[in-house]
């Protein structure tokens, strides 16, 4: 797959899996392959986070930050898995399926998730700068809404927070050798000290 192109039919090949795997080799299995498309977010110079959203085992959707060169804030990665699943199911709810994402999802993503109905969240690492379903707010555990998400974390941890971590690495490497000439990269005020 090329960095940066958006999933394919092709896809649904590699979601045939052994049913006989274990829950958490299930898991790694799509974590994997929202790894993959968080790579290929970083060789376009967008935050490397992937997405995958599963229904009965089958990838329905997948997807990776955006924003940059969409001009669209809200081109987070799980945005565009839910958008594009939404278009394959005919439906905006998605009920019974599973999104799989590298980094724990923020404010904005949170609603969308609600909002779509997913049954439960797979994370790969915490984002404990700006996380909102456990580091930063806890939006999925909110008393008064109508519908529950069942989430975890730690799935291929180490994997995706390198990812970042080394993305950001590079990012501020680069910035420092451009210093003094016109800046081509977006904004470091908002990034992350995390990574
Ligand atoms: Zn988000």
């Amino acid at each position: 797959m090329s960095p940066g192109r958006r999933c394919q039919p092709k896809w649904e090949r590699e979601s045939k899996m052994d049913i006989s795997l274990e829950r958490d080799e299930q898991h790694e299995h799509f974590m994997e392959i929202a790894l993959r498309e968080a790579r290929g977010a970083a060789a376009s110079g967008e935050v490397p986070v992937g997405a995958v959203l599963v229904l009965d085992d089958r990838i329905l959707a997948c997807g990776h930050n955006r924003s940059i060169r969409s001009m669209d804030p809200t081109a987070h990665a799980e945005m565009e898995a839910l958008r594009q699943g939404a278009q394959v199911l005919g439906n905006y709810r998605m009920e019974g399926c599973r999104l799989y994402v590298t980094k724990e999802p923020c404010l904005m993503c949170c609603g969308a998730m609600i909002h779509a109905r997913i049954r439960e969240l797979i994370v790969g690492a915490r984002d404990e700068k700006s996380g909102a379903v456990w580091s930063r707010a806890q939006l999925l555990d909110l008393p008064w809404l109508n519908h529950r998400i069942i989430s975890r974390f730690g799935i291929l941890e180490e994997s995706c927070r390198s990812v970042l971590q080394d993305f950001f690495q590079q990012r501020r490497e680069t910035r420092k050798k451009e210093k003094s000439s016109a800046d081509p990269l977006p904004s470091l005020e908002n990034e992350p000290q995390v990574w």
